[in-house]
């Protein structure tokens, strides 16, 4: 039987009792037992072994192997700087963005978003997400995903990638060119529904971001930032 993940902050090794929403959904959607065992991760990137000792309404009383670092995460620190999308599609961004392994999503704002406003509610379900997704695909580590950022405000970083139609260069040539050898960290930009205007795309090549072409068909604003993460980040994929 797979192994249940639970999220609990400060892994130490040793008895640790849950309460709240993790002891609920152990105690009454999952019904663990004295004995069951159970992985723990904190978010991370750190993980342990657990076993659980006692199960009540309220709580369940955890043991702790000491914690250690996860092995599943990539090389490559990818953060994807998306606009808020129509309906729900900035969440499954987070979801399946979590799901192939980046580590930060940073909201964006640029001139033709259909949507301006990020709530805090909307905010915390993004976070809910990510963590969600994270337990799922077997991450210790749940991407950061941040408050609403002006594209012109936002921190390039070592190497950014800017999605636009109109780009010549490739994604293989642009990560096989002498400025992305030795980077540890990228940042992918796409843009939304009505595309990044042109002078977006210049002012932000003129920052240092490199142009990249996805081919000949258009992807929709939710399929751009998954197929280039799935791209850069699944084994061998370039
Ligand atoms: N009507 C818009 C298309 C927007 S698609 C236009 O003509 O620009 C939404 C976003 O996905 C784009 O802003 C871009 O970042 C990315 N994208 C979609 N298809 C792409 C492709 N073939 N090459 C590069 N980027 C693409």
């Amino acid at each position: 039987m797979r192994v249940h993940r639970v999220f609990l902050e400060d892994l130490e090794i040793g008895e640790r009792t849950l309460s709240g929403t993790e002891a609920h959904h152990l105690a009454q959607v999952l019904r663990v037992r004295p004995g069951t065992k159970v992985k723990v991760f904190d978010g991370s990137g750190l993980e342990a072994a657990g076993e659980v000792r006692e199960v009540d309404d309220m709580s369940v009383t955890l043991y702790l192997d000491s914690p250690k670092s996860s092995d599943v995460e990539a090389a490559l620190k990818l953060t994807l700087a998306v606009p808020l999308l129509k309906g729900d599609k900035f969440s499954e961004v987070v979801r399946r963005g979590t799901e192939l392994g980046a580590v930060r999503f940073v909201p964006v704002l640029t001139a033709r978003c259909d949507v301006k406003v990020l709530s805090e509610n909307k905010l915390t379900r993004y976070r809910r997400v990510a963590k969600e997704a994270a337990k799922q695909s077997g991450r210790s580590v749940v991407p950061e995903v941040e408050g609403l950022s002006k594209l012109s405000k936002l921190d390039l970083g070592s190497l950014t990638l800017v999605a636009h139609p109109l780009a010549s260069a490739t994604l293989q040539e642009v990560i096989s060119s002498n400025d992305a050898s030795g980077v540890e960290e990228v940042m992918l930009i796409t843009g939304p529904e009505g595309g990044l205007s042109e002078g977006e795309v210049e002012s932000l090549v003129e920052r240092g971001a490199k142009g990249v072409t996805l081919g000949a068909r258009i992807l929709r604003a939710e399929t751009a930032p998954i197929a280039l993460t799935a791209a850069l980040l699944l084994p061998d994929a370039l």
